[in-house]
């Protein structure tokens, strides 16, 4: 945790923009680590519920494969359960959430309830061109959450995860060529606004997100601490 982060402010809530394949969750990852922040995906949570067969990951799983978004109602309920819980008292990193302008104005009556503040709202920027090699490239270790990319980031030895040495690796379902088109159409559509809806508020932060990995980590990190402090 960054010590000279006070020690008696609420907790941290930072926000991650950026289309799919953008880095959104390495870099939260990252942060998570680094600040001693929960990283809160709602893309995560909701493929845990469909693996569960719960009633909102019934209703969820056809809508995620086709590349579209999940209903307010149900992501929002996901967000509003996950963020009460005692782990997000250290402060939260929204990685994926929120995608629309309801989910934003949902999210604010939220923090409003716990008096709460969005700390910064972080846009990656990158070009939506190079995004569908990025996202049909990538995996996760199974056992920790790791990332790797085909051609960008491989294990240091084959099939081993770095970190943990696990050696089951996952490729999501939705990370398709033909599914990266919807998924950055509906960015475009019903995420990208709020960009606007962020500079509004004056909590709003840009950074080039083409870069190496760990250039783009240092500038995050420059960004976090000023909005933490
Ligand atoms: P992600 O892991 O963030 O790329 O999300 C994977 C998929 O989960 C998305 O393509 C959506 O179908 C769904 N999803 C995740 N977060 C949200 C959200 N905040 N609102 C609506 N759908 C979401």
């Amino acid at each position: 945790m960054d010590a000279s982060a006070p020690a008696t402010t609420a907790p941290a809530v930072l926000i991650l923009l950026g289309p799919p394949g953008a880095g959104k969750g390495t870099q939260a990852r990252m942060l998570e680590q680094r600040f001693g922040l929960v990283q809160l995906s709602t893309g995560d949570l909701l493929r845990a519920a469909v693996a569960a067969g719960t009633p909102a990951g019934k209703q969820a799983k056809a809508v995620m494969e086709a590349g579209d978004l999940v209903s307010d109602e149900i992501v929002i309920a996901i967000l509003r359960d996950r963020i009460a819980e005692p782990d997000c008292a250290k402060g939260v990193i929204l990685d994926g959430f929120p995608r629309t302008t309801v989910q934003a104005e949902a999210l604010d009556d939220l923090l409003a309830e716990t008096g709460q503040r969005i700390n910064a709202a972080i846009s990656l920027e990158v070009d939506d061109a190079a995004m569908v090699e990025r996202i049909s490239g990538r995996y996760t270790c199974a056992t920790c959450g790791e990332g790797y990319h085909d051609s960008f980031k491989t294990p240091a030895k084959a099939g081993i995860c770095d970190s943990c040495g696990g050696s089951d690796f996952n490729r999501r379902a939705d990370d398709t060529a033909e599914t990266v088109a919807s998924r950055l159409a509906a960015y475009h559509a019903q995420t990208a606004p709020l960009i606007a809806y962020y500079e509004g508020k004056g909590v709003l932060q840009s950074i080039d997100a083409m870069g190496e990995i760990d250039s783009i980590a240092g500038g995050m990190a420059g960004i976090v601490s000023r909005a933490m402090s």
